[in-house]
């Protein structure tokens, strides 16, 4: 089978690794891909998405997997213009990926479906949302792209009627109206969920650590860090996250004739009344999808070959018990910039740990430097929590750069 799965970084080289040790041999590749996953997966230098689905096309591609979640909203949509060439795609049409393209849209899909989530209104100008403040801490939201700075936890109205200036009158983030949602607290959790049409299949919880410092301390980041465990959700708990979001999202999905074929990511808070939805992602988390690939067993290329096709086979793939930890080691400078062309060394003597490239390069000598914010993702199993971190942790640490940051409590803060 020819595969070709979009995206770059950390997470479609995780799952270019899953895709490639199937028990059958596939041919992979990977749009835009990297010189890391260029070892696995021959990469296709194309302008953009219509050249790609002709690409497609000539080349009699079987398969293509979402990566990225910005292809799937892109133009027509990558699903959309898949179906129009006839190209199974695993990842959602672009109507459905508006549950996180927009968070009004899923705001009101969620409220729509009578599935928890913290109560909210909408402003569209700043005298609008300030009226619309009545208590404090306050969550607001830009309903874009914002790269991950369009989210405010606002302790007081000073701050809250700052964020709102920058947003509706200043317009920092460009167009779009704001959210104003009523501010909860509890742990988060990730769960992934293979949605295929009105069948599900739910996979494996995961948390992150989006914060750049230990203690979640400082700036928010793409995910410092990852943990994946099937004890990290009591079997009690998990039944109810599949009876109050999981089957009813499914089910509504269905009844607004949302069509759905790829990963759907629950972004939940455990709250002291119970689990509340934050957020929907339209295709698997980064770096969870670090975390979570190497405790997938069994055929997971024809998983998710005979799923894009409209056949979802949960007896294909199987999960490892134990513990999964992800560990990020990010470049000088970031997340408010990013150093490249720091060299890395200590890579070939990585044992005990998987080793995934978010961003890097080759130099001239052939030697992988930085590329981008994140860079590398090491990951570790192990059958308790503590000894998947000790391997995680000694295995990152044969691995430097000039500049390099990592944090130290991944997979312990939250638990001890
Ligand atoms: P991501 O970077 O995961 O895509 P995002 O920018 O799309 O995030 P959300 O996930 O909606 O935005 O919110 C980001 C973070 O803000 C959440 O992980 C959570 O910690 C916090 N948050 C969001 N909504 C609330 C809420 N109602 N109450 C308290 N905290 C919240």
């Amino acid at each position: 089978m020819k595969i070709l799965v979009t995206g770059k970084g950390g997470r479609e080289h995780a799952l270019i690794t899953a895709l490639s040790e199937s028990p059958q041999k596939h041919e992979l590749y990977s749009y835009p891909g990297s010189d890391a996953i260029a070892t696995l997966a021959t990469r296709v230098d194309l302008a953009g998405l219509p050249e790609l689905i002709q690409w497609m096309k000539d080349h009699a591609i079987d398969l293509c997997v979402a990566g990225e979640e910005a292809w799937l909203v892109k133009d027509r949509g990558l699903a959309n213009l898949c179906a129009e060439a006839n190209i199974p795609c695993w990842g959602p049409y672009k109507e459905s990926a508006q549950l996180e393209a927009s968070k009004i849209f899923a705001k009101r899909f969620l409220q729509r479906h009578s599935i928890p989530t913290a109560d909210f209104t909408v402003a569209t100008t700043a005298a609008e949302a300030k009226a619309a403040l009545n208590q404090f801490p306050i969550v607001l939201k830009f309903d874009g792209l914002a790269a991950g700075k369009g989210v405010a936890v606002c302790p007081d109205r000073a701050e809250a009627e700052a964020f709102i200036d920058d947003v509706l009158e200043k317009r920092v983030f460009g167009a779009g109206d704001l959210l104003i949602e009523q501010c909860l607290s509890g742990p988060e959790i990730s769960i992934f969920v293979s949605v295929c049409d009105d069948q599900y299949q739910i996979l494996m919880p995961a948390r992150d650590y989006k914060r750049i410092g230990d203690n979640d301390q400082g700036p928010n980041t793409g995910g410092m860090g990852a943990v994946a465990s099937r004890q990290l959700a009591t079997p009690e708990l998990m039944t109810q996250i599949e009876n109050e979001m999981v089957k009813v999202t499914v089910q509504g999905l269905q009844k607004d004739g949302l069509k759905y074929r790829g990963f759907l990511y629950f972004g939940i808070m455990l709250t002291p009344t119970g689990p509340q939805m934050l957020e929907f992602n339209c295709r698997f988390g980064d770096p969870e999808a670090e975390a979570v690939m190497p405790m997938v067993r069994g055929d997971f290329a024809n998983y998710v070959f005979e799923a894009a096709k409209g056949s979802l086979k949960p007896e294909l793939i199987q999960f490892a018990e134990g513990w999964s930890i992800c560990l990020i080691s990010a470049s000088a400078g970031y997340p408010v910039s990013s150093r490249n062309g720091d060299v890395i060394s200590g890579l070939e003597s990585v044992e005990g740990a998987r080793v995934y490239h978010c961003g890097t390069r080759k130099n001239a000598a052939g030697q992988f430097e930085t590329n981008g914010g994140r860079v590398l993702a090491i990951v570790a199993q192990g059958t308790t929590r503590q000894e998947a971190r000790d391997k995680a942790y000694a295995e990152s640490r044969k691995v430097t750069f000039d500049g390099l940051q990592r944090r130290t409590d991944i997979a312990t803060m939250h638990f001890d």
